[in-house]
């Protein structure tokens, strides 16, 4: 008898914190619509159950993330871009929450080592970066590339999917390009086997997947993830081992959507 007080607390803490984290905090903007069907083609080929659903973990994550922009005034494009970026590489995860990212900074364009963004600093050549040390759980990317991803839509890049997967992969205590949490560990070998005969491909000039895949194995996966979010079919067609590996790894068996 003395236990059913104490239990029927936890059983209610345990229920109303399912239904906060589930609940959006807010209806998700009008504008966002245009926005995502205009630009964002994860979006498009969503059927309308799964749209409202990618829209409230938008939501979802914007409560949770600060987005900052840094020397220019951040509209509802920049905030839409960056939380359709964060969604799109977890978006069949069943009830999923970054849990190393605080903030995003946005700077106008790229950006330098020391993160000097104005047009008379040198060596600007950084899109889209994973923080570390003082920006431990920041993403800093820049506001060009962020559009370019998903203005363009042939290239298979998209700078700001890149950086989320980054965060992906670090999920698992290292950033190795090997995201052994989410393939499972009997194809943690095949993977690595299939990336580096892949890898030597991009080093050779012998694929069609961005020369900077060639350069880690980190950013192979990362390159490669934003072929797979960016022009799946094109990457079933062209290397179905590896739509095969990286379906299994971003649309596992339990899907929440269906
Ligand atoms: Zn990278």
């Amino acid at each position: 008898m003395q236990y059913i007080i104490p239990l029927l607390v936890i059983a209610g803490t345990i229920y109303f914190v399912i239904k906060l984290r589930k609940k959006p905090l807010a209806e998700t903007p009008a504008e966002w619509d245009e926005i995502l069907e205009k630009n964002v083609r994860f979006y498009q080929r969503l059927n309308p159950n799964q749209k409202v659903i990618f829209k409230d973990e938008m939501l979802n994550f914007i409560n949770e993330v600060y987005i900052e922009g840094i020397g220019f005034d951040l509209e509802e494009i920049d905030r839409v871009f960056v939380a359709a970026s964060a969604i799109i590489p977890v978006f069949h995860f069943r009830n999923w929450r970054y849990t190393n990212i605080t903030g995003v900074i946005i700077y106008p364009d790229n950006f330098n080592q020391k993160l000097g963004y104005e047009m008379n600093v040198e060596d600007r050549w950084i899109s889209g970066m994973v923080g570390n040390g003082k920006y431990e759980n920041q993403m800093i990317l820049s506001r060009k590339a962020l559009h370019h991803g998903f203005k363009n839509k042939t290239d298979k890049h998209n700078t700001a999917i890149h950086e989320f997967v980054h965060l992906l992969d670090k999920l698992d205590g290292e950033m190795d390009g090997i995201p052994s949490n989410f393939i499972g560990q009997e194809y943690v070998l095949p993977w690595v086997n299939l990336m580096h005969k892949e890898m030597e491909k991009i080093n050779a000039n012998k694929s069609d997947v961005r020369s900077y895949g060639g350069t880690s194995q980190i950013e192979f996966f990362t390159v490669v993830s934003e072929y797979f979010f960016e022009r799946p079919k094109l990457l079933k067609r062209k290397h179905p081992e590896l739509y095969k590996m990286l379906e299994m790894c971003f649309n596992p068996k339990i899907d929440k959507t269906v």
